[in-house]
């Protein structure tokens, strides 16, 4: 074996110090096939290396295009939203404008300059301005709706007009009928239409068990023939609260609700009231 190496010295300049150490002949006699295997190898290591930091800078630069698309498009979105918003509520600042300015003509609004009354006209107004008018504004119409008794008793079928009607005891004389009649089942429920306070809720001739509504502007809602009541007396009521059950007290020829609206104690036909369109 000893045979295949061979001594390499090194001495130094002085000649003081000598270092000597083996190599083999074969890696001698080879060593242009060594240099090119490693020069491969540092080749090969130096591609991989160059791959993976090119790899990454691309995607560096992908990921920061993709952040400022990104972010542009929300930057459009927003400008949009607003735009859109703002024409929207320009909209709504014009219809309650409509809406005011027709009450004016109407004589139903007697604040000044009401019926001009629009915001998107006065200038130096803000946006927060404005929703709190619509805010204001939104409250006040819903209140003046609540107060009045709109839409439905009760959910059945309507079995008698308002008006003269042939008697329905029978006989061949007709009668006025005051209200609408809704066929029912004993016991079903009966709601108010408004919201105001309980004037009655006790035998009522006629009526039979009857509760009667108090809302402002002179109306009066009644509800009559009912089994029993669910209110008192001076009680203060929502649109929607339960008062009473339908039955078949008073003059009546079987379960049904009889409803009444009275305007400044006359009664009117509710007819028009129950439903909007
Ligand atoms: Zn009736």
């Amino acid at each position: 074996m000893e045979n295949n190496k061979v001594t390499v010295l090194i001495i130094s300049n002085d000649d003081k110090e000598v270092k000597s150490f083996k190599l083999s002949t074969n890696l001698i006699s080879n060593y242009r096939k060594y240099l090119i295997w490693i020069s491969s190898f540092v080749t090969f290591v130096f591609i991989i290396l160059c791959a993976l930091v090119f790899d990454s800078i691309s995607q560096r630069f992908n990921n920061s295009g993709l952040t400022s698309r990104i972010n542009l498009m929300n930057e459009q979105l927003e400008v949009y939203d607003s735009l859109k918003m703002l024409q929207k509520i320009n909209s709504i600042d014009n219809n309650i404008a409509m809406i005011n300015s027709y009450l004016y003509e109407r004589g139903m609004l007697e604040m000044g300059n009401a019926g001009r009354e629009s915001l998107s006209r006065e200038k130096g107004r803000t946006i927060i301005d404005k929703i709190n008018y619509f805010e204001n504004k939104s409250v006040l119409f819903y209140k003046t709706l609540r107060d009045l008794p709109i839409g439905l008793p009760y959910y059945g079928e309507l079995s008698s007009d308002y008006g003269y009607r042939r008697n329905p005891f029978g006989g061949y004389n007709g009668e006025f009928h005051p209200g609408l009649d809704f066929k029912g089942e004993t016991g079903d429920p009966v709601y108010a239409t408004g919201d105001g306070f309980i004037d009655r809720c006790d035998w009522y001739s006629g009526y039979g068990n009857a509760v009667v509504i108090t809302h402002r502007k002179g109306f009066k809602s009644l509800y009559g023939h009912l089994s029993r009541v669910n209110v008192v007396q001076g009680q203060e009521v929502k649109a929607g609260d339960l008062i009473g059950f339908l039955g078949s007290t008073g003059r009546s020829t079987g379960p049904h609700l009889h409803y009444e609206i009275r305007k400044e104690g006359e009664d009117i036909n509710p007819q028009p009231f129950l439903k909007l369109y």
